[in-house]
């Protein structure tokens, strides 16, 4: 009987919403990630001159992960891993204590699916480039942001290299918005994951590969490659995520002639495009 029991409340744990949720959003995580960082660390370690001409910074030796290069990352990228599995449960209880978070029931209408996500995006994009923008006053930077900045040429992987309280920063800029939200399901937050990930993988990829990027389409709106490794390259400009709005505004919207498409190039003054 007592063996009956067991498995019972072994079966309903493998059936509950905090299980599924923590499945589901790891799951799509380390999909994508690794999806598009496996194409990463394959274009990295072999030659293909298709490729290797979007390459960013062409000045630099490619990094091909060398042993040093590549133990630092394979320990952040598990730390990273980690703190993601023990955070999602936690995350869990955030989404349903300000509203309700479905994860069984049907899927919501397409029109709700899209402005929900329109506004994470927003959302995310402000709190990232704030709070981005703030680790970049010295102390900030020397005590927290430097981590993440150790790599000028970024690979893939390099987006989860941070330290534990910019990890923090990450999260509040993607939660943000779907802790507060009244109603909320596990559909529409998977796509944001996966878009949130493949669009910081592919900001920090060091190839300005065309089509793949939004900044591809429309660089007089959006962030993308091309403004975050520029970013990495020099320490400073491009603060923001999806956007270059908040960027502009600032005046810290720069990138270099150099690595430009000609499709941007109307923003150029003598050195920078801005
Ligand atoms: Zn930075
Ligand atoms: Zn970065």
């Amino acid at each position: 009987m007592s063996i009956n029991n067991t498995e019972l409340s072994r079966a309903s744990f493998f059936q509950s919403d905090i299980w599924l949720f923590t499945i589901y959003i790891v799951g799509t995580f380390e999909f994508i990630f690794w999806l598009c960082n496996g194409f990463l660390i394959i274009i990295e370690l072999y030659d293909f001159p298709s490729i290797d001409k979007y390459r960013i910074q062409k000045h630099k030796k490619k990094l091909r992960f060398q042993p040093d290069v590549t133990q630092l990352m394979i320990k952040q990228t598990i730390h990273h891993q980690i703190s993601t599995v023990l955070f999602v449960p936690l995350l869990y209880y955030l989404l349903n204590y300000f509203g309700h978070l479905d994860i069984q029931g049907p899927r919501p209408a397409w029109s709700t699916i899209i402005y929900q996500l329109v506004l994470f995006i927003l959302s995310e994009d402000a709190i990232f480039f704030w709070t981005h923008y703030l680790f970049h006053i010295p102390w900030l930077y020397k005590t927290i942001h430097k981590k993440h900045h150790i790599f000028k040429q970024p690979t893939g992987v390099v987006s989860v290299l941070s330290d534990p309280i910019e990890g923090l920063q990450n999260q509040l800029a993607v939660w943000f918005m779907p802790v507060l939200l009244k109603e909320k399901h596990i559909f529409t937050l998977c796509i944001w994951i996966a878009i949130r990930v493949y669009q910081t993988v592919n900001a920090h990829s060091g190839y300005n590969l065309p089509y793949v990027s939004t900044q591809y389409w429309v660089p007089w709106i959006m962030s993308g490659t091309l403004a975050h490794d520029f970013h990495h390259q020099h320490g400073k400009w491009n603060y923001g995520s999806f956007f270059n709005i908040w960027d502009r505004i600032m005046d810290t919207h720069r990138l270099s002639i150099a690595t430009t498409t000609e499709k941007e190039v109307d923003y150029k003054d003598k050195k920078f495009i801005k």
